[in-house]
């Protein structure tokens, strides 16, 4: 067992005994075989001393549980590290961010308190999934939508702190922002409502977001100052209809003005779907198809398309377009999608193809027209999360098959934001495929395309693997923050990232000297002054560990 440092054994087997008497005996896991159920599947230090792993875990199954967990923590100065499903792979999975933390495995709190479909919002505890939640609403016949995250494992609490992104419209795709009132449990042990629930007795909690005075909710994600037990979140009213397009262009010069139709159209709440971007000539698949591929195999592509690509540089050569031309492939693809009464979302979409009429060759075609509620035994011909549906799929990226004969052992997301424009689409690809091909990584060597989860900005997501070889994962541990430096100094950070990452990404966000990160150290020390709650979270370090990690 790895002890937290500075712990005394004897310290550490009390401490047991106390959260033995809090939780009941039943939910302290202290053995080998069930502390590695928390370590990281994804692990970059697989099979390294330095992987960060937990000492003991426990399972409160009610808030004052938690509250008496984090009393006995402050006594004998353990560190905890509290998760809500844990799923968070290739973010850092269930491992805590400082290597013997206990972790507050928050599973067991897994109520659906309410599901309010006059006002489409719903309230949970942390431990209810997206599985949870979609099941809980459908067999009450509920007519909301819930915006799921591709794994429907996760926990709804969990992917929103840490900031996490889904797949329907723009108002609920950031699961962060589309949360309405927050409980959390103080290092100290205090019980705190934010927004309308700091009122006793409140009737607008989940209705009315920021109360009066400053609003503290945004602390509470990628953070470390409490744990959360109650987070309610507005859902979508249950579209009538739903309505696919895809606008097809054939000149790589689009690309620009391409981006700035689109974002037009979506900040005008034109289209409202989650906006896919492919470059089917450049073999770049729309992130809706991507699962598709993984069990089907990409699309065949003639030899003469292979060299071509081969030979194009930043995804253009003039003999590359002229094929695409001659072929009928696209040089790039929007694929749109509208959510809605059927005569508003055919407005919506004739509207979207009168702003692409000034391109040239634009072609445009109707992928789906549904009316909704689609029979569930249907979803599975979707990328299902674009229609509410929670579903596993998207783990068809780590699957053996024809095409990916020598899958890898998980892996990181290097994610980073970049501006919605198209000359940042090429200076990303640029900038980050001359670094990976000097760093020697896998990862940004043909043309990528960024994803639209957030609006008004890009995001690239790509999955840097994981070995088997220490060598190789050392190798792209140091490409990755080199990577991250890079970006930094073009002015893109990462939107998220795991424990080992998130010092070189924090020391990215660094105006004016580190002040930010010095505010985020003051609030610790003032909020959390023995430093119990997640060492380390996002660069976030307790006074008595902070000159040790520097
Ligand atoms: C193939 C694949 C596809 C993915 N697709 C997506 C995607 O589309 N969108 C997306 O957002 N992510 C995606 N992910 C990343 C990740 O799997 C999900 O975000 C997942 O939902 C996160 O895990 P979780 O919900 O169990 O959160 P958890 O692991 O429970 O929580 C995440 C972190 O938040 C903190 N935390 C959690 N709960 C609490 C609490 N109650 N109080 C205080 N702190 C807390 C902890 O530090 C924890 O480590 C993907 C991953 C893979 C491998």
């Amino acid at each position: 067992m790895k002890l937290p440092a500075g712990v005394s054994s004897a310290d550490f087997a009390s401490a047991i005994a106390e959260f033995e008497r809090a939780v009941g005996k039943a939910w302290v896991f202290t053995s080998d075989e069930d502390v590695d159920l928390y370590r990281d599947a994804f692990s970059p230090f697989l099979h390294e001393p330095e992987e960060l792993v937990a000492s003991a875990a426990l399972a409160p199954a009610t808030t004052e549980e938690v509250q008496q967990i984090v009393r006995i923590a402050n006594r004998f100065s353990i560190p905890l590290y509290p998760i809500s499903t844990g799923k968070n792979l290739g973010y850092g999975g269930s491992a805590p961010a400082y290597s013997g933390s206990v972790v507050v495995d928050l599973k067991r709190m897994n109520r659906v308190i309410e599901v309010n479909e006059a006002n489409a919002f719903a309230l949970v505890e942390p431990g209810v999934s997206y599985f949870d939640l979609y099941r809980h609403i459908q067999e009450r016949k509920l007519k909301v939508w819930i915006d799921c995250p591709d794994p429907g494992w996760g926990s709804v609490i969990g992917n929103a702190l840490d900031r996490g992104g889904g797949y329907t419209t723009a108002s609920y795709r950031n699961h962060f922002d589309s949360h309405c009132g927050m409980e959390i449990v103080l290092p100290n042990g205090e019980l705190l409502r934010t927004g309308m629930g700091a009122i006793p007795n409140a009737k607008t909690w989940q209705q009315y977001k920021s109360g009066c005075g400053p609003w503290i909710d945004g602390i509470f994600s990628q953070s470390n100052f409490g744990i959360v037990t109650k987070m309610g979140f507005w859902l979508m009213p249950e579209p009538e209809a739903y309505l696919r397009g895809t606008v097809s262009l054939t000149r790589y010069g689009d690309l620009s003005a391409m981006v700035e139709t689109l974002n037009y159209l979506e900040n005008a709440r034109i289209t409202t779907g989650f906006p896919d971007i492919a470059s089917p000539l450049n073999g770049y698949p729309p992130i809706g198809q991507v699962q598709l591929w993984n069990e089907t195999g990409p699309p065949p592509m003639t030899e003469e398309h292979r060299k071509l690509l081969s030979s194009a540089k930043l995804g253009y050569s003039p003999e590359l377009e002229a094929y695409g031309l001659k072929s009928g492939i696209p040089y790039w693809q929007l694929w749109l999608s509208f959510h809605g009464p059927a005569e508003v979302i055919e407005a919506q979409w004739q509207a979207t193809q009168r702003h692409f009429a000034k391109f040239e060759h634009v072609k445009f075609s109707v992928v789906d027209r549904v009316k909704l509620p689609i029979d569930p035994s249907r979803a599975a011909s979707y990328h299902e999360p674009e229609l509410g549906v929670p579903s596993l799929r998207a783990f068809s990226i780590g699957a053996r098959s024809p095409w990916n004969p020598t899958p890898s052992k998980g892996h990181m997301w290097f994610s980073p934001i970049v501006p919605r424009t198209g000359e940042a689409i090429i200076e990303a690809n640029r900038v980050f495929s001359e670094a990976a091909r000097e760093l020697d990584m896998p990862l940004f060597r043909s043309f990528c395309m960024p994803a639209c989860f957030w609006e008004r900005s890009f995001i690239f997501i790509l999955a840097t693997p994981v070995a088997e070889d220490p060598a190789i994962n050392k190798r792209y541990r140091e490409g990755f923050k080199k990577l991250i430096a890079i970006g930094g100094q073009q002015g893109w950070g990462e939107y998220r990232t795991a424990p080992v990452f998130q010092k070189s990404v924090m020391d990215v966000y660094s105006f004016n000297d580190h002040v930010l990160q010095r505010f985020h150290e003051t609030l610790k020390d003032a909020i959390d002054p023995n430093g119990i709650l997640s060492p380390g979270r996002y660069a976030i370090w307790p006074r008595h560990l902070r000159e040790k990690q520097s």
